[in-house]
């Protein structure tokens, strides 16, 4: 049985003065969900922030992107050791805004991976679609490039300590989820993918779903098989939002 994890992924928004509200909201709702992990993944500048705010909380925290290199001339680049100091346990990797903003290949997302895992953080790999790609009937196509980029970087039996998350790029910010549908084919299609390598690995990796998931459509994504939780944008923004995501997580 795969435990169910929700995720937010707060991008670049977020201050000093407002996480606070939002960081103590969680804490304590993530106290009142049993069956279900919740986490944030928040810009780098306030790791230590979210770390003096929910430590001691079942709330985990995280990155939204890590180096592949240890350390040195990489201007701008956060590392795994930065990340573990500020009590990260998961980090992104291969979120489509970096894929297509910073020119992120399928293999340097695998490094990225590779080096989280080996740093003992989780990474949350992200693997997803355009609207071009899903119309020329390519979906499949693509998300498997990029998990067997994954696969052969990080190796199938180390993939048992990273996630993976299903965001159809046309789904992010849209306000327009995947049906239940296309999310399940396209998770269903991950895992079998993953068993084809290593059947146990495949059996147990968490899956999330994400791409405009809200308090309205998260409960019949969350009940759907190889649904293993969400990747939440703008809705982890919002406490109420969020928790009301936690649980529908908790109660599918
Ligand atoms: C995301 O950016 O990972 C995401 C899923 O965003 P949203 O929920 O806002 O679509």
């Amino acid at each position: 049985m795969r435990v169910k994890l929700v995720a937010g992924n707060w991008k670049m928004q977020g201050s000093l003065g407002g996480n606070p509200a939002l960081l103590k909201a969680l804490a304590c709702g993530a106290a009142t969900l049993e069956s279900v992990a919740m986490a944030v993944l928040v810009p780098a500048p306030y790791l230590f922030q979210t770390q003096t705010l929910l430590s001691g909380s079942p709330c985990a925290w995280g990155g939204q992107d890590v180096s592949e290199e240890e350390n040195g001339p990489f201007t701008g680049e956060v590392s795994v050791a930065m990340l573990q100091e500020a009590g990260c346990r998961y980090v992104i990797t291969g979120h489509s805004e970096r894929r297509a903003r910073h020119l992120e290949s399928d293999q340097r997302v695998a490094a990225k991976a590779s080096a989280a895992i080996a740093g003992g953080l989780t990474p949350i790999v992200c693997v997803g679609e355009t609207l071009d790609e899903r119309e020329r009937g390519e979906t499949l196509q693509v998300v498997f490039r990029q998990l067997d980029a994954v696969i052969q970087g990080v190796g199938v039996h180390r993939l048992a300590n990273a996630v993976l998350a299903y965001e159809p790029i046309w789904a992010i910010g849209s306000g327009k989820s995947a049906t239940p549908e296309q999310a399940q084919e396209v998770h269903a299609a991950l895992r079998s993918r993953v068993s084809s390598s290593d059947w146990v690995v495949g059996a147990g990796i968490q899956i999330l779903y994400g791409g405009s998931v809200k308090p309205s459509n998260a409960l019949e994504l969350m009940r759907l098989p190889d649904v293993d939780g969400a990747l939440v944008g703008g809705a982890s923004l919002v406490a109420n939002d969020f928790m009301d995501i936690g649980r529908a997580a908790a109660t599918a």
